[in-house]
C-alpha cells in the first residue's frame, strides 16, 4: 500500500544522486534540500509502469547523456530491475577495463603467431561493447497515480513513456487506468513544451481512450479534433504523424523492446503507438 511507498516532499528533496552516482557534481557543497548530493544534470525522460525495465535498457545507448527513470509499484518487479541496471553496469565497467588492457597489449604486440592468437581469443576481442554505460537508468518504486509532482517538477521532463499500461477493461475499473483527464495534467505540467509523451497498447479500446483523453477523438474511430473549440488543456497536446513516429528511433524502442511487446509480438498482437507533443503553455487574455 501508499504507507510502504517511499516519495520526496518535492523534487527538491529526492536523493537521485544515489541512483546515478556517475553524474554526480563534483563539487560537493552542492547538496539538495534533502541534505543529499546534487546531479550535474536532470532527471529527463521517465517509463511509468517499467516493468522489467526493456525500455530503460534499450534506450540506455541511444540517449547516453540523458538520465532515465523507470517507476514502477510492484516490490519485486522493482527490485528485478535494479538488479538488471547493476548488473549490466558492471558488466559494461568489466569489459572496459578488459578492452583498455587490451589496448595496452596490443602497443607492444606478441612475437609469436600463437601468441597473438591467444590474443585475439580474449573476451574483449569476441564481446561487443555496445555503446553507453547504463549509468544513465534507474528505476524506483512508485504509484505515478499519486506522486508524480512529488518527483520532477514543472516543465522538467523531455519525455514520458507509458507502454502497455494495464487495461483495467471493466467500466468500474476505469478509474485506475494511467492514462486520464486529471492524470494528463499532471503529465502536462511536469513535461517541457515540446517534450513527448509517448502511449503504446496492444488493446484498440484503450488506444481510443487515450486519443480521445488527449482531445484526438470525441467518439471512437473519429478525429474531430481540428473542429473543437480550443482553450485550456485541450490545447495543450499535438499527435505525430506516422513520419515523425518513422524518425523515431525511441519509438522502435517502445515497439519491440519493452517485455510487454515481445510477449505481443510472440501472439502476433496488434501495437497501436500513439505520441503526443506537449505544446507551449497557452497565453492566458
Ligand atoms: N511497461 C512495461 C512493458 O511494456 O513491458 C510493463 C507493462 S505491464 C502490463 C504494466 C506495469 O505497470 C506493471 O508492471 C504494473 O505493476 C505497473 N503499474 C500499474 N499501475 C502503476 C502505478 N500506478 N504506478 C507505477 N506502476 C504501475
Amino acid at each position: 500500500s501508499d504507507h510502504n511507498l517511499d516519495y520526496p516532499i518535492s523534487p527538491a528533496h529526492m536523493d537521485w544522486a544515489s541512483h546515478y552516482p556517475a553524474f554526480v557534481d563534483p563539487d560537493p557543497s552542492k547538496i539538495n534540500l534533502g541534505g543529499t548530493r546534487k546531479l550535474t544534470k536532470d532527471v529527463e525522460v521517465v517509463d511509468i509502469g517499467c516493468g522489467f525495465g526493456g525500455l530503460l535498457v534499450g534506450l540506455a545507448p541511444l540517449l547516453p547523456d540523458t538520465l532515465m527513470v523507470g517507476m514502477e509499484i510492484r516490490v519485486s518487479v522493482l527490485e528485478y530491475v535494479r538488479s538488471r541496471i547493476s548488473a549490466l553496469r558492471l558488466k559494461q565497467q568489466v569489459l572496459k577495463k578488459i578492452a583498455a588492457e587490451k589496448s595496452t597489449n596490443e602497443a607492444t604486440p606478441s612475437d609469436t603467431p600463437a601468441a597473438q592468437e591467444d590474443e585475439d581469443d580474449e573476451v574483449g576481442s569476441t564481446t561487443t561493447i555496445v555503446p553507453g554505460n547504463y549509468e544513465n537508468i534507474t528505476g524506483i518504486r512508485a504509484n505515478t497515480m499519486k506522486f508524480l509532482p512529488n518527483f520532477f517538477g514543472h516543465h522538467q521532463l523531455s519525455k514520458i513513456f507509458v507502454c502497455f499500461p494495464d487495461p483495467h477493461f471493466k467500466a468500474r475499473k476505469h478509474k485506475a487506468r494511467i492514462i486520464s483527464e486529471s492524470l494528463n495534467a499532471e503529465y502536462a505540467y511536469v513535461l517541457k513544451p515540446g517534450g513527448l509523451m509517448y502511449t503504446i497498447t496492444d488493446v484498440e479500446e484503450y488506444h481510443h481512450w487515450v486519443l480521445r483523453h488527449f482531445k484526438y477523438e470525441t467518439v471512437e474511430g473519429e478525429n474531430v479534433a481540428e473542429d473543437e473549440p480550443t482553450g485550456g488543456i485541450r490545447d495543450l497536446w499535438e499527435l505525430l504523424s506516422d513520419e515523425e513516429l518513422e524518425a523515431d528511433p525511441c519509438v522502435r524502442v517502445m515497439k519491440f523492446e519493452t517485455e510487454e511487446s515481445k510477449k505481443v509480438t510472440r501472439n502476433n498482437g496488434n501495437k497501436y503507438v500513439a505520441v503526443f507533443r506537449r505544446k507551449a503553455d497557452p497565453e492566458w487574455p
